[in-house]
């Protein structure tokens, strides 16, 4: 059994619809396909939620109107029987006529997990349209979550049993990434970019052979194209770099995906389906760590500096205070570093979640803050590759250890 994972872009337009195709059809039956929403779809949704919640009715007409043309012109394309996403849209519609009525969290599942329910109908009746016959199956009914809507816990033994029961041998098996249901049946989801996650999942709980990422890059390369011209090709990787990278931000894959992967000694490829033949990349239980520097860009970063208003240590109690507020405001802490008297942390500048943060820290600390910095991590660095990155750029903060070096730096050039 393998597994094989689809991102937004790779089914932006029919032609990556048919493109999937060729790839599962040159693979072979014994297969899970994993697919994200499609092209921007899961953005789109997110306006939507704002525009519902916000009780915007223009806005959610408008956003409904181009989510049902973006499909539809795709479906127009493709052709065949699309019942089931026409199904989709009305009970997306019937929810956005009644009153919002839970979190705004939980108000996000369960209009953002459509996305991915459209990608896979879509997906679903093409292949059969094409004589490729297929099973559809419904994620929310086999990964089990918790209820922390947006970053839903997985159930991994309830998990486990409902995959190894529901997926088809011998077969190809459709499903989607990114979303899950508690045990009272309200829709999760497991974080944004979270289909690989779902991939990870899906191989974990079937001891699959191997997982293999479909990205529009031909791997995993050692620092984003965006960034740098001579950027090179990772043929190989151990888990551990793998992990360590994502976790710095190398968006190519999900931090979370390594940890059920590597604990089979699952192989994961990042291969390109615009190149399907090429290798790319492969992660495994490999001896030797990189022997070259990876360079992992975060912009948009806040730097906050907290100091305790009766000039007390940060120690371990006020420690513990402010991992609770972070954890309380959702915001993942990408680098720390205290002194005596002060304590320095960096985060993505998530509007919907730093502004709370901060009102919440200036209760119990001085609170300062430095917005627009950017994070660059190196791993496998010398005083060569930091050089590389310095020029126009004032450095904040500085962290190394033996393997990383981080630096918090405000861009001069604009
Ligand atoms: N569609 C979701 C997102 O864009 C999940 C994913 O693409 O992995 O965040
Ligand atoms: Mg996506």
């Amino acid at each position: 059994m393998k597994v094989f994972k689809f991102g937004g872009a790779s089914v932006k337009d029919a032609a990556g619809v048919r493109n999937l195709a060729d790839i599962v059809q040159k693979q072979g039956k014994d297969i899970v396909v994993v697919v994200s929403a499609m092209g921007k779809t899961t953005n789109a949704l997110e306006a939507l939620v704002r525009a519902y919640v916000d009780v915007r009715p223009e806005d959610v007409q408008a956003q409904l109107a181009s989510l049902k043309g973006y499909h539809t012109d795709i479906m127009d394309d493709l052709t065949g029987n699309y019942d089931q996403v026409h199904y989709t849209f009305g009970q997306l519609e019937n929810y956005l006529k009644s009153p919002v009525s839970a979190s705004f969290d939980e108000v996000y599942d369960q209009i953002v997990s459509v996305g991915e329910l459209l990608s896979t109908q879509i997906i679903f009746g093409y292949l059969n349209k094409i004589g490729l016959s297929s099973r559809w199956l419904d994620s929310r009914q086999l990964v089990r979550t918790d209820a922390t809507f947006r970053e839903g816990k997985v159930d991994w033994e309830f998990t486990s049993r409902q995959i190894s029961s529901a997926v088809k041998k011998n077969g190809i098996n459709i499903t989607q990434g990114f979303i899950g249901q508690t045990e009272d049946g309200r829709t999760t989801t497991l974080g944004r970019e979270g289909s690989d996650y779902t991939a990870a999942i899906y191989a974990f709980c079937l001891n699959a052979e191997s997982v293999t990422i479909w990205k529009d890059v031909p791997g995993v390369l050692n620092a984003d194209p965006k960034w740098f011209d001579d950027t090179v090709l990772l043929e190989r990787l151990t888990y551990q770099d793998a992990i360590e990278l994502a976790y710095y931000g190398a968006t190519v894959i999900h931090p979370k995906t390594i940890k059920p992967l590597q604990n089979k000694g699952i192989p994961l490829y990042v291969r390109s389906f615009l190149k399907p033949e090429a290798a790319g990349t492969v992660i495994g239980n490999y001896e030797q760590h990189l022997s070259i520097p990876s360079f992992i860009f975060k912009v948009n970063q806040v730097l906050i500096s907290l100091h305790p208003n009766d000039f007390s240590f940060i120690a371990e109690d006020n420690l513990s205070r402010i991992f609770g507020l972070f954890a309380q405001a959702g915001v993942k802490i990408n680098l720390m570093q205290n002194t005596a008297i002060s304590f320095s942390v960096v985060v993505d500048n998530n509007p919907d979640r730093v502004p709370a943060l901060l009102n919440l820290l200036k209760q119990d600390f001085r609170v300062t803050y430095n917005s627009d910095v950017e994070l660059v991590t190196i791993r496998y660095y010398d005083q060569g590759t930091i050089d590389r990155v310095m020029p126009n750029k004032k450095l904040l903060l500085e962290q190394k250890s033996r393997y990383t070096v981080q630096l918090v730096v405000k861009d001069l050039s604009n």
